[in-house]
């Protein structure tokens, strides 16, 4: 029988981490392929300890900036409903407040992390295994109880720019007992995590409009569709 695992993505670890991602593969910038992502981890750790692991769900923490802002959060809600509505992962976004203290967004991103991962652990058949994309030591109380609820641990990490093994203490590679596998290094896999973009040519849901794009998110609409809910 395989492994049941469930992936909990720390929002704003893997943001931070792009730059890494993109140093490896020697650019700029690229985008990430979130709907493959879990499958990448996950069948890294099933050939690491050869078993077959079925992924029940992926969660996604992150913050947004609160109405009251005035920032325009349209692609940043357009990008979290193409999580849920595309990638199937269950998103859970905070409302913060931007400016001052942006420390207040990591911690409410770890804490409904910590909580879940806990909840879940907790719940007889919830899952297995479960794989933290974040290597933040502030986790590790959270997986030590859940690995003493009989659940198993596996965290990601980067590699230091030499190449090395983390070295900043605030790394869970440093913390016993908050692990039952060797850590995945997200660099190893920068170039699976690549979105290939193809061109696909699609119907606007509003007009009708046939028109070429690489969009690849459930609803299309035109670019001049876009334009105008833009303007609005
Ligand atoms: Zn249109």
């Amino acid at each position: 029988m395989s492994l049941k695992a469930m992936v909990f993505i720390d929002g704003s670890w893997l943001y931070k981490s792009r730059t890494v991602l993109f140093m490896k593969l020697g650019e700029d910038n690229f985008e990430i392929d979130y709907s493959r992502l879990p499958r990448i981890l996950c069948d890294e750790l099933a050939n690491a300890i050869d078993e077959d692991i079925s992924i029940v769900r992926t969660m996604y923490f992150g913050t947004i900036p609160s109405a009251r802002s005035g920032f325009n959060t349209a692609k940043q809600r357009s990008f979290y409903d193409f999580l849920e509505k595309t990638c199937r992962y269950d998103t859970d976004i905070h409302e913060v407040d931007i400016g001052g203290d942006n420390r207040g967004d990591e911690q409410w991103i770890s804490m409904s992390l910590a909580s879940a991962l806990l909840f879940y652990a907790a719940m007889p058949c919830a899952y297995d295994v479960a794989l933290l994309v974040s290597d933040d030591s502030v986790y590790a109380p959270a997986l030590r109880r859940a690995r003493e609820l009989g659940r198993r641990i596996q965290f990601v990490t980067l590699h230091a720019p030499d190449g090395s093994v983390p070295f900043q203490t605030s790394s869970l590679v440093w913390k016993n007992r908050v692990s039952d596998f060797a850590p995945i290094y997200l660099d190893d896999h920068a170039e699976a995590m690549r979105l290939v973009r193809e061109v696909r040519r699609r119907t606007c849901k509003q007009c009708g409009r046939e028109e070429d794009t690489t969009w690849a998110g459930l609803d299309f609409f035109c670019s001049d569709c876009r334009g105008r809910h833009r303007s609005n």
